[in-house]
Formats: C-alpha cells, structure tokens, sequence
C-alpha cells in the first residue's frame, strides 16, 4: 500500500466544525493561524486524511486533500471561474476522452483547464491577458502536479484572430464573443468535432446559434444546468432556501465536413 499520509509542499483543505474550508500548502514549520489559536503544519504532516485535529486553543478541524471541486472554488483567480455544476457537464457536452486534442480560450484562471486535463484531454489554451494566463498555468500546475506541463500550453493570444492548430478533437470558448470564432473554428476542427460555448447571457447564446445557422456546425443545442441542494436533517428534508439560480448557458454542435 502506498504511504498516503500528508507530505510536506502539498495543498490541503482544512474544515472546520462551521464546515467554513481552507486552502493551505503544508510546509516544515508552518502554522496555520485562526481565531481560536493555531495549527502547527508539523501536526499535520504524516498525519492521513479525515484525521482531526485541534488547534492551540481548542478548535476542532479536519483535514483533507481538496477535491477538483474544493480547488476551484478556493484558488486564487484572477478571472471569474466557471463553477463545478457547469464543469461537469461540459465534459459530457464536449464528449471530453483521454488523449482528445483540445483548444480552449480564454482561460481565466484554470478552473475548466483542470477538468479538461483530469479527464485525459491534451489541452492548447489561448489567452489575450499574460497575466491570467500565467495564474492559469500556475493553479493548473499546483493542482495536478508538475507533469501536466506535457499536456498544457498556453498562448498569450486573441482567439477572434484565427487558430493555428489543425485536426482538433474539440473547441472549448469561454469568452465575450465566442460566435467571431466560428469561421476559425470550422477550419481548425476535425469533421465530427465538437464545439461548446459558455455564455452568461441569452442573447450571447442566441448570437452564436444564429452565427452557426449559416456555418458548417449541426445538431446545435443550448442548454442550462440548474442545481438545487437539499436539507436533510432530521424531519426537516426540503430544498435549500439559497441556491445559485443562475451562472450561464452551455451551447454545443458538431462539425460537418466542408463541402
Ligand atoms: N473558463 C475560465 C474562465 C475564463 S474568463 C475558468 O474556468 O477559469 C474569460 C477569459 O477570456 C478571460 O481570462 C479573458 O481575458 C479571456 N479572453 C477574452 N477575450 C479573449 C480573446 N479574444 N482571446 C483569448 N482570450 C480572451
């Protein structure tokens, strides 16, 4: 069996008994401060997963490896990410398998990069801010490990302009204006290949589709994923009083073979 107790320079997520989550790279001497004392890094380290823990003045925590879920949601960003209720159907919608050459643009900071790479895809992204795309590398790199870097690239570039990438599997937009990229996309796409859009709004959506009635582009769908929790708590089982109602629209069709 593999040690898989905690090592030192990894990420955990720390709960509390508030169930409130932390991110924290664990180092030889650290400590973790919070309003109820500290957590020397040192207790953690060598300590396996779910294991409890207490602070200096009492608090209870529990730590954990982050979830591709946990780390989207509490990495640094510098663009807004899009959350793991979209995510994961994207996989689905952009029939995402391993070893699948993948085009990406923009890539914020990383959330849909990571998902495209966990699920095997080989992913060229193109970004127009050098700053986000550094991050993007960065949070990519902390979360899967170093040797990602064979299957991630990211170009500092404007995707309106064109793609230079031929034979893709699949094309994964998630910026402003996605239809200006149809024409590049049905020249840089494999016949039978896949392009999926994540719009915020409607009207977005609609200008893409409308952009596709006149492209190579069948069997168009759009689609929005709708996500409710529920209280399970003794006799109190109904739905969440909160939920996040709306974040975007996910817009997919295939290519055709040119005439
Ligand atoms: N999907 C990302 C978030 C992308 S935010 C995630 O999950 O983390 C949208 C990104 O598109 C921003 O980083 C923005 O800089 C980039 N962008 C906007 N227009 C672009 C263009 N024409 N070409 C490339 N990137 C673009």
């Amino acid at each position: 069996m593999p040690d898989r107790s905690f090592r030192a320079d990894e990420q955990i997520l720390l709960i509390d008994r508030k169930k409130r989550r932390y991110l924290v790279t664990l180092a030889e001497g650290g400590e973790f401060h919070t309003h109820s004392g500290f957590i020397p890094h040192d207790d953690i380290i060598g300590k396996p997963e779910g294991a409890p823990l207490r602070s200096t003045r009492g608090a209870t925590f529990t730590a954990f490896r982050p979830t591709l879920s946990d780390f989207v949601l509490k990495m640094p960003r510098g663009a807004q990410v899009i959350y793991p209720k979209d995510l994961g159907p994207i996989l689905m919608l952009a029939d995402i398998f391993p070893g699948a050459r993948v085009l990406e643009s923009g890539v914020g900071s990383g959330a849909l990069s990571m998902t495209l790479l966990r699920a095997g895809a080989i992913v060229t992204g193109y970004e127009i801010r050098a700053d986000f795309a550094a991050r993007a590398v960065k949070n990519v790199l902390a979360f899967g490990g170093p040797e990602l870097a064979e299957h991630y690239r990211v170009e500092e570039r404007d995707c309106y302009e064109g793609i230079s990438e031929e034979s893709l599997d699949r094309i994964v937009l998630d910026l402003p204006e996605p239809w200006l990229v149809v024409p590049h996309a049905e020249t840089a796409l494999r016949p039978g290949g896949i392009l999926v859009a994540y719009t915020p709004t409607i009207i977005q959506a609609v200008q893409l589709r409308e952009r596709m009635v006149e492209s190579g582009f069948e069997l168009a769908e759009t689609i929005e994923v709708l996500h409710r929790g529920w209280n399970i708590d003794g006799t109190s089982v109904r739905p969440d009083h909160r939920m996040v109602a709306h974040t975007g629209f996910l817009t997919h069709a295939r290519l055709l073979p040119g005439q």
